[in-house]
This record gives C-alpha cells, sequence and structure tokens, in this order.
C-alpha cells in the first residue's frame, strides 16, 4: 500500500483541506465544484456518508478510463484519502458493466484500500450529500498529498491520454484543416466554434475530428446506441427518449428519415437535457440536439436527397457492375456472400441490388476495376445477360 493515506493522516483534516484550496483542486468533469467545499457538504450530511467514485455517468467513451488502468494505485490511494476526510462508511469505485477484465486487475488493490468495485453507474439520486468523486479528481488529490500534483487536463486526440494546460486552444491540439466537425465535450461543434474552446471544454478528454469521409449522421447514431446501452431505465425521459432518438438517427442512415423526424428529436431532446436525473440523459440529448442544429443540411441531404455526402450510408451508396469494363470472369460471383451477382462465362456480369448487402467484397475481387461504387445516379445497365463487348447505351 502506497504511503499516501498515512501521510494524508499525518497532515491532518484542517492542513489538507488548507492545501486542496491553495492548490485550486476541483472535481474534474461535468460537475466542477471546488474539491474543498466539496468535502466540507458531505462531511455536514446526517448519517453515514458514502464515497461514490467513478466516471462521469455520461462518460461512454471512456478515454478516461486510462487512468485507473495505467495506475490504478494512485486513485485508489485518492478516493481512500478522500474517504477518511469525509469520515465515509463505505467507500465505492465505479466501473463500467463490460469492463471485468479491469475489475479483476484493480479487485486485489481494491480490497486493500477496502474499497468496494461496483460495475454499474453512479446512481444521483441514492448517492445526494455523498461525496461523488471523478476517478481524475481522485488521483489529483493523492498527486497533492504525494507532492506531485501538476494542474492541467487531461485530452486523448486519438494518441492516447496527455495532460495539457487547460487553457490550451483546440486548434493546438488537433489539425482543423479539412475538418467537417469537432466532438468534445459531450457536442458536436462546427470547426470555426472548435476554434473558440480550449483543453478544458473537453470534459470527457475526447476530442474527436470529423471529416468530409466520415456521417455525423451515423456516427451520432453510434454514440446514441451507447447512451441507450448505458441508460439504468430509471427515468422515462432517458429511457425512452433514448430509444426514439438514436432509432431516429438510425432510420435516416437507412434512407427511411423524414422531416418530421428532426422536429420530434428536439421535441424529446430539449426536456430530456434538463429533466432527467444524472448525465447519461442531460449529455446525451445535446449531441443529438447539436448534430441536428449544426449540421442541418447533412441531415437534409440524408432526408430530402436521398444522398450521404460522406457516401458513408451503405442505403445512399449503388454498387454496379460497369458494362462496358467487365470481361465476364466470374470472379466477384465466387466471392459475394450474399449470391446476388448473375453471370456466366464471357457475359457482362449483374448484381442484384435489391439483395446486395453492399459488403464491398466484390469489388476487391475484381481484377478489371469493372465493379463500381457511386452514391449518385447509376449509370445505364444491362437489365438481361448480354455478351462482353456486345452492350450498347442506347
Ligand atoms: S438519466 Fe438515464 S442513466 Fe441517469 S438515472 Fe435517469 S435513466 Fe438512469
Ligand atoms: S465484374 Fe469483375 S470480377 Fe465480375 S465478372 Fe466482371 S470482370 Fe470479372
Ligand atoms: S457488395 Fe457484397 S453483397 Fe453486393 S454484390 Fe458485391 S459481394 Fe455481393
Amino acid at each position: 500500500m502506497k504511503a499516501t493515506v498515512e501521510n494524508a493522516k499525518q497532515l491532518g483534516f484542517a492542513a489538507l483541506l488548507e492545501k486542496i484550496k491553495a492548490a485550486g483542486l476541483a472535481e474534474y468533469g461535468l460537475v466542477p465544484a471546488p474539491l474543498d467545499e466539496k468535502i466540507y457538504s458531505a462531511c455536514a450530511k446526517e448519517g453515514d456518508v458514502y464515497v461514490h467514485a467513478g466516471l462521469n455517468n455520461a462518460d461512454v467513451d471512456r478515454v478516461l478510463l486510462a487512468l485507473l488502468k495505467d495506475d490504478p494505485e494512485t486513485v485508489l490511494a485518492g478516493i481512500a484519502v478522500a474517504g477518511n476526510l469525509v469520515g465515509a462508511a463505505a467507500k465505492f469505485l465505479y466501473l463500467p458493466e463490460d469492463e471485468k477484465e479491469l475489475t479483476d486487475a484493480v479487485k486485489p488493490l481494491a480490497e486493500e484500500y477496502k474499497i468496494v468495485l461496483v460495475n454499474d453507474i453512479i446512481n444521483v439520486r441514492e448517492s445526494e450529500g455523498d461525496l461523488i468523486l471523478h476517478i481524475v479528481t481522485a488521483k489529483n488529490l493523492a498527486d497533492l498529498v504525494d507532492g506531485c500534483y501538476e494542474a492541467g487536463v487531461l485530452v486523448d486526440t486519438g494518441d492516447g491520454l496527455k495532460k495539457t494546460a487547460a487553457d490550451t486552444k483546440v486548434s493546438d491540439l488537433v489539425n482543423l484543416d479539412g475538418a467537417k466537425a469537432v466532438y468534445l465535450g459531450y457536442q458536436w461543434f462546427t470547426p470555426d466554434e472548435a476554434k473558440e474552446l480550449t483543453a478544458k471544454d473537453a470534459t470527457s478528454g475526447q476530442i474527436c475530428v470529423l471529416t468530409d469521409k466520415e456521417c455525423i449522421v451515423c456516427e451520432t447514431q453510434k454514440k446514441l446506441l451507447k447512451y441507450r446501452k448505458a441508460s439504468c431505465g430509471r427515468c422515462v425521459f432517458c429511457r425512452e427518449g433514448l430509444i426514439q432518438l438514436e432509432y431516429e438517427q438510425k432510420e435516416i442512415t437507412m434512407a427511411r428519415g423524414k422531416g418530421a423526424m428532426l422536429d420530434l428529436a428536439k421535441e424529446i431532446g430539449e426536456p430530456m437535457a434538463y429533466s432527467t436525473l444524472c448525465t447519461v440523459g442531460q449529455e446525451s440529448a445535446k449531441i443529438a440536439l447539436s448534430a441536428i442544429e449544426k449540421f442541418g443540411s447533412e441531415y437534409d441531404a440524408h432526408i430530402k436527397k436521398n444522398k450521404c455526402p460522406a457516401g458513408v450510408c451503405a442505403a445512399f451508396v449503388h454498387i454496379y457492375i460497369d458494362p462496358n469494363t467487365c470481361t465476364g470472369c466470374g470472379e466477384c460471383m465466387d466471392v459475394c456472400p450474399a449470391d446476388c451477382i448473375e453471370g456466366k462465362p464471357n457475359f457482362i456480369h449483374m448484381i442484384d441490388e435489391f439483395e446486395c448487402t453492399k459488403c464491398g467484397k466484390c469489388i476487391e475481387a475484381c481484377g478489371d476495376e469493372a465493379i463500381q461504387m457511386t452514391s449518385g445516379k447509376l449509370p445505364k445497365l444491362p437489365n438481361r445477360l448480354v455478351k462482353v463487348g456486345k452492350f450498347k447505351k442506347h
């Protein structure tokens, strides 16, 4: 066990609280209150007080969990120090349900520090009055006691977590040239908006840049699906709202979108952001609302123009065999898992678009580059088998 807990005890409550205040230590993430105030507030709770440590519930991408993976002992020591400060009856560390490997790895150390591991999100209602502690705050607290605390925020732009000054501009952290959208702090931003933001706005530690080759509707749908899985279902607006919001994005990517869906998304998302108990409902609504509000033209292209501007959504993509290039070799038929290519030797092959799953295997297999993918209009194609070289456009 690290000496941190013992050193904190020797420092004493008042001196450590003074140290926390002087260092400006604040709760990390979405609810950034000064840590000394949070500790005093938990101490004032009547009856038993508990420490609930974890990520913010909304943090479904979990990049900050790397901190616990890399240095579990310092995080656990920080939770133990916080527990002693508030006189906690018990201390809990919440880990995502599917992080079984991490849970098993942390368990022996957690037992040493008398911290109970829970594979769930924090129940905010039941934890009222207790000390809710982000794992980054716990690590900062332990570092402060150990004399190695450095101010700053943690950011992952795709190559691991790094500490940076809170006022570092987002444009100095990621390349915004050619960016279509930037995701940070549980919202989508335009590149111009992102230029005004700094590292401290990346409350989940994550900054992602989308280019023209990525579809914002598709990316939003994937994020909402993660939230659907994370929702505990206690709040109707979170439970039902997420089902509806995710379903709508999915329908739009499947070429079944309707204009009314966007109005409905706003009707659901706006109350969801303020009528749900925890950050899962509150932040997920903002993801959907920011995508629709700031990237409306991309939604319109899917819904009204039957087009995915990024060429990502398979429902808007056509795969066809160019009748002027096909040599009738039959290689594509052999690899098609849907068995939807018709042809015979020396005849121009044809794809049954209705059955095609757009897996792209035939494109890879065709050595003559006769199989094309387009999100635009299809050229004139044969409607029956025609001998190679005999296809006429008119
Ligand atoms: S907002 Fe969602 S995850 Fe949070 S308590 Fe309500 S239902 Fe559960
Ligand atoms: S599409 Fe390509 S692989 Fe298929 S028959 Fe024509 S040339 Fe061969
Ligand atoms: S894209 Fe896949 S399913 Fe469609 S024709 Fe090619 S191999 Fe078959």
